[in-house]
This record gives structure tokens, C-alpha cells and sequence, in this order.
């Protein structure tokens, strides 16, 4: 009963410490089961309890605005950085402009960026399979929005599979401490609403208000906005392409996630940074990445190849069992990082026995950059 309650105890201190220092404790085992750890998520409660601190702060026009402003401008980090740029490598940029996105998306509160990215390619490794922690198909739809985040066994950032990420150590800095960059955004709204308060008191905000909306209902939709994702872009919508999972397109999704519902074109051809393939296909992280090519500050982003666009070219004959998704073959397998994303070319199995051609092709622009490439400029 003792060593029980020794034990217990050890738990909540790690998952308190944990709070401030993820890598407290030493990395979860492996193989935990897939189960909600209330231990773990009191942070990920409580950001959504404080929502409800509205009751008392009232609101206003400015708060609103900038709760508004930072669910767009932190969806972008997250779709643009987070997920095209550090999941899928699909353009290139400076080591400190790749800094710098990792930390404006760190603001979007969503965990680290090797925890983010790496999560992100297991899934594409292994879509709607039973290993994949968040497949509405496998595990249901609440543990495909939230509940897989609830759980230790998916707490560790899978260094494995991003080792073109971990090598950088001003990345891990920023996954180890992954509540930095949010505590510093959220004093910074406190701080504006009491200067506001004070300077502009026609604004009526204060300190309070301004945290409450800019902080925890903006971060909460924000959340929830991107599980969608994970969850319903993978149950509701139409699918184009047959690809090895449920992924599916949807112009309502792709306009709460600046781009991102175009997720079954996205499973498709993971590698671009465009997730709407057709112009009528509305894409804001990509306009505003192509902004930011226009400015210098990033580079190289990589298109998708016009002979996968036609989905009249799929093989409908062949059943995902025959589509293994790994693992890659050839000499571009070198390693696992560079054989999960060679996904992107993987997946392109689905397609028709005449753009097998293309797979080597496309595998040489989807190889992880070499460091030069992400250094050079
Ligand atoms: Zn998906
Ligand atoms: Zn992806």
C-alpha cells in the first residue's frame, strides 16, 4: 500500500514538473496504453475552465478583435510552420527564420514543434491503421479530436522520426520548454489590456479581459479548430483521391484551417505546400506563403507534380493492402526519417502503374535537407 502510494505520488510530481520541463522524468515508456491520464491534462483543463473567467471580465470590441486577429495569425504558424514547413519539409528557409517559426508557432500553444511534427508524420506513416493514435476510424471520433492528447503514451516527441529536426538545439530548447513561449505571449496580452486600460480607457479593456479573449478562448478555438484535422477531415467530406486512409476534402474545413481541409489532397501529395491543389481551392497559408517567397524569406516550395493531379489516373483496383506505405525501398531508405518522408512518394503508390516513373523523381525533391540546405542562407 505504501510503495502504491509512493508511487502515486511520484506521478503527480513528475506530471507537475512536466508542466515546465517535459523532458521531467525521463521519456514515458513506449508502451503505455492508449488511455486519458488526468494527471497529465489538469494544464489542457484548465486552459479551457479559464474560458469561462468571460463571466467576470466582460468583454469589448478590441478583445474580441485581437482574440479573433491571434486564432488566424496562430493557425497559420501552425498550418504554414508546424505542420508544412517542419512535418513535411515542403519549402525551405534560413536556420533563423526556421527558428523563429518554431517559435511563433510554439504562441499557438500545441506543444513543442518535434512533438507536433513528429506526431504528425507517424500518422501520415501509418493513416487510419490501428497504430495511428488519432484515426476516427480506429479509435473513435472524441478520441480522434481530443483524447489522444489526454494520454501519456502520446506524450513523448518521437525523436526518431524527426531527426532532421532534433539535431537543431535551439528546437529542442523550445520542445523541452514547451510552455515558454505561451507564458511569455499570455503576460504580453495581460500587459497590452493594462496599458490600454490605462491609455485608451474608451477601449474599455483591461489587463484581465484581454487575457481571458486573447489567451484562452482564442487558444481553445484555435485547439479545437486544428483537431478537426485529426478528426473530422477524416469522416466528413469528399474524397478525390484513393488514398490509404479516410481523408477527405472539405471547403468548410479548409476555411476554419486557413487551407487545411483539403486534407484528402493533402494525404495524396503530403509533400506540397499547397493543399489545395485547383484555384478553386482556397488555400491562405499557401497565398501567404507564397508572400512570404516573394519577401525572401523562404524558398523553394515544392509543387505538385501535374501528373498527380488528374484523379482519373488512379488504380481503383488496387485495396490498400496491397499499398504498403512502408517501408520506402531503394537507396533513398537510408534511414527512418528519410523513408517517412518518402510517405509522400509511398503514397503515391495508389496511383497508376504509369507515374511509377515519377516515384524516384519526386523521392529525389522529397529527401529531408541535408543541413547545408536549411544553413545556407
Ligand atoms: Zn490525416
Ligand atoms: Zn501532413
Amino acid at each position: 500500500m505504501a510503495s502504491r502510494a509512493a508511487g502515486t505520488s511520484r506521478r503527480f510530481l513528475v506530471a507537475i514538473a512536466r508542466w515546465f520541463d517535459t523532458s521531467a522524468g525521463g521519456a514515458p515508456a513506449a508502451d503505455l496504453p492508449q488511455k486519458t491520464d488526468w494527471f497529465r491534462c489538469v494544464p489542457y483543463v484548465a486552459v479551457h475552465l479559464m474560458c469561462l473567467g468571460v463571466i467576470w471580465v466582460g468583454w469589448s470590441p478590441v478583445a474580441a478583435g485581437v482574440a479573433v486577429a491571434l486564432y488566424f495569425i496562430r493557425m497559420f504558424a501552425i498550418t504554414g510552420f508546424y505542420h508544412r514547413y517542419f512535418s513535411h519539409r515542403s519549402f525551405k528557409t534560413s536556420r533563423a527564420g526556421q527558428f523563429v517559426f518554431a517559435v511563433i508557432g510554439a504562441t499557438a500553444v500545441q506543444r513543442g514543434v518535434l512533438w507536433w511534427a513528429s506526431h504528425h508524420r507517424l500518422h501520415h506513416q501509418r493513416s487510419d491503421e490501428p497504430e495511428d493514435v488519432h484515426s476516427p476510424r480506429q479509435h473513435g471520433f472524441i478520441w480522434s479530436h481530443i483524447g489522444w492528447i489526454t494520454s501519456e503514451a502520446n506524450f513523448r516527441s518521437e525523436l526518431g522520426v524527426v531527426r532532421d529536426l532534433a539535431k537543431f538545439p535551439e528546437l529542442m530548447f523550445l520542445d523541452r520548454f514547451d510552455v515558454l513561449v505561451p507564458t511569455v505571449l499570455g503576460f504580453a496580452l495581460f500587459g497590452l489590456g493594462a496599458l490600454l486600460q490605462r491609455h485608451a480607457p474608451g477601449l474599455h479593456t483591461t489587463g484581465a479581459q484581454m487575457l481571458i479573449w486573447g489567451f484562452f478562448i482564442s487558444t481553445v478555438v484555435l485547439g479545437h479548430g486544428t483537431f478537426t484535422i485529426n478528426s473530422l477531415a477524416h469522416v466528413f467530406g469528399r474524397r478525390r483521391y484513393q488514398t490509404n486512409d479516410d481523408s477527405r476534402n472539405s471547403f468548410a474545413l479548409a476555411m476554419v484551417t486557413l487551407g487545411e481541409g483539403w486534407h484528402n489532397n493533402h494525404h495524396h501529395f503530403p509533400a506540397a505546400a499547397r493543399n489545395g491543389f485547383f484555384w478553386w481551392e482556397i488555400d491562405i497559408t499557401y497565398y501567404t506563403l507564397k508572400l512570404l517567397e516573394a519577401c525572401g524569406i523562404i524558398w523553394d516550395l515544392r509543387q505538385v507534380p501535374p501528373e498527380l493531379l488528374d484523379e482519373s489516373l488512379l488504380d481503383k483496383s488496387r485495396t490498400p493492402a496491397t499499398v504498403a506505405l512502408a517501408p520506402a525501398t531503394g537507396s533513398h531508405a537510408a534511414s527512418r526519417e528519410e523513408s517517412l518522408v518518402e510517405i509522400h512518394v509511398a503514397e503515391r503508390a495508389t496511383t497508376h502503374d504509369t507515374l511509377a516513373a515519377l516515384k524516384h523523381n519526386i523521392a529525389d525533391t522529397n529527401a529531408v535537407p541535408a543541413p547545408q540546405e536549411v544553413t545556407s542562407r
